[in-house]
């Protein structure tokens, strides 16, 4: 099997495991009880908040763990919302991941579009105009929620304006750097954004965990009570095995940054296969963007059966539409850049990471050419 999906889910990195693991074998532990047992467990976390707080330059104080990346959005989204006591109103990339414009959607405020140029990246321009012409006292504080890189194109968005010019006008940055964390360098402080959401799983850490940075005194409150962990911001016992592996990950992925900017140059020659021998367009060519990604369309060969036809071939990729009740969904992120509807149905993902191999993109491009000249002969039949 070639596994090209690790934008869906990285595989579990042997020292995460391992860290796990080490976690596991702890025994019985609970970060809040006192005794020695718990002290272990707390001892873990702590370790876990200081590796992923230096993985973005930050205090390990600043960073709250949480189930993974929706929570964290949710925390950011809803819990500067609730801080600002609803004098809000957010603005949501139109290529944020369901996660983020969801957790918009039940913020309780009301949600502006920021729309996207055809370069897959956020229109700043338009973005400044909105600030300078922003009421404030019709529509409260600003909040952007921006990502910093696409889970189906890899384009990077130019986060570090954006939040300057939130900044200027009094308002607030939420990033979503679920896919950017471990695949190029993320610093909080040079972001200047306000809340940076994390995702273990998508770096080779475990599913199910992830955390929240928010800058020292950005408007934050739980959305969920209880034991009051996590200073107040996350209550619910801490998932010890899983910050761990979290931890471990985060650490190994910023050390194999570059080995993941190589990925670059194979994913380019896979890519210029597939346009000279497949006639493929390719998303976001010119626009910059995660080296390990590729997302690329034939017009009239739709998503659902190239995904369908490479999994038979061994090849595991992701369709950029989803089919829904029998429904051909076009890629939302494809049609806000301006894509037809064509190229909107026929998009696929390929992403690579840490243990992808150079023979995994010559792989993916003989099972790709392969596919594409049986669908080929097929129409022509
Ligand atoms: N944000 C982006 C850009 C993602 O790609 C994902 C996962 O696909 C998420 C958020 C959600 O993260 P999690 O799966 O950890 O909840």
């Amino acid at each position: 099997m070639i596994y090209a999906d690790y934008n869906a889910t990285a595989p579990l990195r042997p020292e995460a495991r391992a860290a796990m693991l080490a976690a596991l074998d702890l025994g019985p532990t609970n970060p809040s009880s006192v005794h020695k047992a718990g002290r272990a467990a707390r001892a873990v976390v702590e370790k876990a908040r200081a590796e992923v707080g230096a993985a973005i330059g930050s205090r390990a104080e600043d960073i709250v763990f949480t189930s993974g990346g929706t929570e964290s959005l949710a925390l950011a989204i809803q819990g500067a919302v609730a801080a600002l006591d609803g004098a809000a109103t957010l603005i949501v990339s139109a290529i944020e991941h369901d996660a983020a414009t969801k957790a918009a959607a039940h913020a309780g405020v009301p949600v502006e579009t920021a729309y996207v140029l055809p370069s897959g990246q956020v229109d700043l321009d338009d973005l400044k105009a909105r600030l300078t012409a922003w009421d404030r006292s019709l529509k409260g504080t600003p909040i952007i929620v921006l990502m910093l890189a696409n889970n189906e194109t890899g384009i990077l968005q130019p986060v570090q304006e954006a939040a300057a010019l939130m900044r200027e006008a009094g308002g607030l940055t939420v990033c979503d750097a679920v896919q950017g964390l471990g695949k190029v360098p993320v610093n909080a402080a040079l972001l200047g954004v306000d809340y940076i959401a994390l995702s273990a799983h998508k770096i080779g850490g475990p599913q199910g965990v992830g955390a929240l940075w928010h800058r020292a005194g950005a408007p934050l409150k739980a959305v969920q009570y209880g034991g009051g962990q996590e200073r107040g911001l996350r209550s619910g016992t801490e998932n010890v095995a899983g910050i761990a592996g979290f931890g471990m990950a985060v650490s190994k992925s910023v050390q194999d940054l570059p080995r993941y900017a190589a990925l670059g140059a194979h994913r380019d020659a896979m890519e210029a296969r597939l346009k000279s021998e497949g006639g493929v367009t390719v998303i976001g060519e010119g626009s910059p963007r995660l080296a390990g990604v590729s997302c690329f369309a034939r017009a009239g060969f739709r998503a659902e059966t190239q995904v369908m036809a490479l999994d038979l071939a061994g090849v595991c990729v992701s369709a950029g539409s989803a089919c829904s009740s029998g429904k051909v969904k076009r890629s939302l992120v494809l049609m806000a850049m301006g894509a037809d509807d064509a190229l909107a149905e026929s998009a696929i993902r390929t992403s690579f990471g840490w243990n992808s191999q150079p023979e995994d993109f010559r792989n993916v491009a003989d099972a790709w050419l392969q596919v594409n000249q049986r669908a080929s002969s097929k129409l022509g039949a």
